[in-house]
């Protein structure tokens, strides 16, 4: 499988080099040259799967031979046992055939670990296999850190340093990384905010002497790998709701488009999927691209799905290419205005398509609590605010009811304790394996913002170096 840049100017790459490259050296992202296909005998079949069997089968044709099928088998067998639910991704019903698919039975309780854990299988395989190391560095405000961690931890060619600004992310956030005792995983607190810890990591990629000699790497949202990964449980949920016949609807609570980008990559190689509802806070770009057909920043507000407060969505560049025919001329025009304008408009042509298959719908905070209680009111069930903004717009855009509903359930309610208490008066316990959390032993090392300083410690502690 071959994979293009959106931006049309960096040469066609296949799957590894794909993987560890990230972004495209013209600054696209990489989208595969063609969709694989999934009939609806596959879709029957992958009905009749374990979870990690089913993920073999959906992402084989995208990697093709850079791992052999019996590798792979084994490692979604090992990325998927680590999760804490037999089903992986079970479906819980809230409603007339209204489903919530929970996303949050990882090691970091939040969808993310879905392809952050293969991810990191699968780049410690690529480095062996090519007889490399790298060190990856990243930033984070709280939650794709400790994703990260989890997914590198113990991996044997690799090191990953993350930053987080000190005092600045929650005790649950902080402990989720710093507890983590394999010594290839790397904490710095950052005497400064979020935005200081970005600028460092940006610098140390834009300070090329020292972006190669320690082979720096990312593992960030527009890595495809990611992408395709979340494409399994799209087709895993359709398989188990309509034997992988019917069509099916899927309400996305969507903050840099990742993860509904990936309902949409499922629908093009034929999961059934008739709707699929982006669902934003009122960081509502998104939404008013899809309704309005304006693409423009305006400023972050803080709410309580942080993960969806975003300014722009990196990853709706890959519709974009889509839905301008595939012309990367056109993709650089559209970013182009984006830097230099804050925006651009999509006009209703080149936007018809999208909106057959996609519906918009901001939620606001005091929907967001609404839906919570109503989901507990109704069903017991206590839901976290990121699945509650998803469940608000599925509830508000559904277009028929004669077709499962289901919003992607991304966080765990005891990661967002305080709005679940506001909301219903319950506060969401740490699932067991996380009790132990609050007394085990931290490991970090607290430096001032300064490149100089954080450059050497990372010098001194990257086995890459060595
Ligand atoms: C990251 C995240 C989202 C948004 O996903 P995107 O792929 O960025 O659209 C939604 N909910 C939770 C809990 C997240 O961590």
């Amino acid at each position: 499988m071959e994979y293009l840049s959106t931006r049309g100017a960096a040469p066609p790459l296949e799957f590894e080099d794909v993987l560890i490259t990230g972004l495209a050296p013209d600054g696209g992202l990489y989208v595969p040259r063609d969709w694989p296909s999934l009939t609806e005998a596959d879709m029957h079949a992958i009905g009749g799967l374990s979870y990690a069997d089913a993920a073999s089968r959906v992402v084989a044709p995208f990697i093709g031979d850079a791992v052999d099928d019996e590798a792979l088998a084994g490692m979604t067998r090992r990325t998927y046992a680590v999760f804490d639910h037999p089903d992986v991704a079970p479906l819980v019903e809230i409603g007339e055939d209204e489903w919530l698919l929970e996303l949050f039975h990882g090691p970091t309780l939040a969808f993310k670990d879905f392809a952050l854990q293969l991810l990191g299988r699968l780049f410690d395989h690529a480095l062996a296999r090519r007889g490399e190391r790298v060190t990856i560095v990243g930033a984070t405000s709280g939650d794709t850190g400790s994703a990260a961690i989890h997914a590198c931890r113990g991996r044997e060619n690799l090191d990953i340093f993350i930053l987080h600004p000190e005092g600045r992310v929650s005790d649950v956030q902080r402990r989720q990384m710093t507890t983590v005792a394999d010594a290839n995983v790397h904490n710095i607190a950052i005497r400064g905010t979020f935005d200081d810890c970005q600028a460092l990591v940006k610098a140390m990629f834009n300070d090329a002497h020292f972006r190669a000699d320690m082979r720096l790497s990312a593992v960030n949202s527009i890595n495809w790998a990611r992408v395709m990964a979340q494409i399994v449980y799209y087709a895993t949920a359709a398989a188990a709701l309509r034997s992988g016949a019917g069509p099916v609807a899927f309400s996305v609570p969507t903050g840099n488009f990742g993860d509904v980008y990936a309902g949409y990559a499922a629908q093009c190689m034929g999961v059934p999927i008739d709707q699929l509802i982006v669902a934003t806070n009122r960081n509502d770009i998104l939404t008013r691209a899809f309704n309005e057909g304006a693409y423009r920043v305006s400023n972050v507000a803080p709410t309580m799905s942080p993960s969806m407060d975003i300014q722009v969505s990196s990853n709706f560049e890959r519709l974009l290419f889509d839905l301008y025919d595939r012309d990367g001329s056109a993709i650089v025009g559209l970013m182009d205005a984006l830097a230099d304008e804050g925006g651009f408009d999509l006009p209703t042509e080149r936007l018809a398509p999208a909106r057959r298959l996609f519906n918009a719908g901001r939620v606001d905070e005091e929907q967001t609590l609404e839906t919570i209680a109503a989901v507990y009111a109704e069903t017991g069930q206590l839901i976290d605010p990121h699945t509650a903004v998803g469940v608000a717009a599925a509830r508000r855009l559904r277009r028929t009811r004669d077709m499962p509903m289901v919003t992607l359930a991304t966080a765990h309610p005891a990661k967002f304790p305080d709005a679940v208490e506001r909301a219903t008066g319950r506060r969401p316990d740490l699932p067991p394996a996380l009790a132990g959390l609050m007394e085990a032993e931290e490991r970090l090392q607290v430096l001032d913002r300064d490149l100089g300083q954080l450059q050497d410690y990372i010098r001194a502690h990257a086995t890459v170096s060595a």
